[in-house]
């Protein structure tokens, strides 16, 4: 394989990097962790990389005047791990933080780069020309598919890697972006896209656009919060399923709820089913097992990865229990 060939491009300001981004086959460089492995690997190629590294106004962990909390896009996971302030007030999110990777990529990653990372379908990352590179065919629907997804399926398999993005759709963040024209706001729900809609793209994203800072809301007392992980190594690894729980109490009983779920699905997935099943219910014993069969109804498990269907409904119903107790 040749090597990759391309110019480096060091902006000196967010409305030049966006400029920069306008022409051809111009990518984003924030930490590398993941966009160096891509084209050293041919997944796809570059012609220009440009680097937003030393846009030092997007790092950083601050309070908003209305009690919640700006994350620069460029702040590493590692920061975030150990912010206190996200400890405290978004645990979930510090939990997910922490479970990301080695301390070596999460010191190297940023948070932008960890919410627009590509997937890790080994036929993706591999030489195949599958339908995410524009290809014809998803080589994991009948191929090697014990790590894809049960979820969200249709024509792609893959399931989105992030572990602090379902911490930021279950807390409502909002992710604000730079373009060519101005800015946007797009709740994280909304941020990542199934591949039924746009099969070789994983987020709302234009190619000039850029992540500039996450928005989450002001604390709420009444709230819960938790992340849980579980994959196959104790070392780096990815999720083979993972929950983050915001649930609100009233009393012992559930008034409102996100629970979203990781390693699930090609985007955070959001259980509506599980959501809906536990509002208004105490979080008993009975409850907590139905919920966590609802979370899993409508699983399409794939030839080797039906193991993940008794993993989630297990996880989940611990996990609502825990919360149930917290
Ligand atoms: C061995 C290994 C194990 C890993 N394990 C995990 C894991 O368990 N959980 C997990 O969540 N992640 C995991 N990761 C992924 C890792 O967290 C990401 O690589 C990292 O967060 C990406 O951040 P970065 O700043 O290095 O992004 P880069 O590599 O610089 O960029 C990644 C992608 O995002 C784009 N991008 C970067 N910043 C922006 C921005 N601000 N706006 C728009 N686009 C942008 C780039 O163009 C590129 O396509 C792992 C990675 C590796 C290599």
């Amino acid at each position: 394989m040749t090597p990759p060939n391309f110019a480096y491009i060091q902006p000196k300001s967010l409305a030049d990097a966006v400029g920069q981004l306008r022409s051809p086959k111009a990518r984003i460089h924030a930490g590398g962790t993941d966009l160096l492995g891509c084209l050293r690997d041919g997944v796809f190629g570059a012609e220009k990389l440009v680097s937003i590294g030393h846009l030092d106004h997007l790092r950083g962990i601050k309070r908003t005047p209305d009690g919640g909390v700006r994350i620069g896009a460029l702040t590493t996971i590692a920061e975030l791990a150990a912010s206190g302030l996200i400890q405290q007030s978004y645990p979930a999110l510090a939990r997910g933080a922490a479970e990301v990777a080695s301390p070596q990529l999460r010191n190297q990653g940023t948070l932008g780069g960890n919410l627009c990372q590509k997937p890790r379908c080994w036929y993706y990352r591999g030489e195949f020309v599958c339908l995410r590179k524009g290809g014809n065919k998803c080589y994991a629907y009948d191929g090697e598919n014990e790590y894809h997804c049960i979820l969200g399926g249709s024509v792609c398999f893959i399931t989105h890697p992030s572990d602090t993005a379902p911490a930021l759709v279950a807390y409502d963040a909002v992710i604000r972006v730079a373009g060519a024209k101005d800015f946007r706001e797009v709740p994280a729900g909304k941020f990542h896209i199934l591949p039924e809609e746009n099969v070789e793209k994983e987020t709302i994203l234009t190619p000039d656009e850029i992540v500039t800072d996450i928005f989450l809301p002001a604390p709420r007392p009444e709230w819960r919060s938790s992340y849980r992980k579980v994959r196959a190594r104790r070392s780096w690894d990815f999720a083979l399923a993972g929950v983050a729980l915001a649930l609100k109490f009233l009393g012992d009983v559930v008034d409102e709820a996100r629970v979203v779920l990781s390693g699930a699905a090609p985007i955070p997935w959001r259980s509506r089913e599980v959501e809906e099943f536990i509002t208004g219910k105490r979080l008993d014993g009975k409850t907590a097992a139905r919920a966590a069969e609802a979370a899993v109804k409508e699983a399409h498990p794939l030839k080797n990865n039906a193991y993940k269907v008794p993993l989630f409904r297990g996880m989940i119903e611990e996990e609502l229990l825990k919360m149930s107790k917290a």
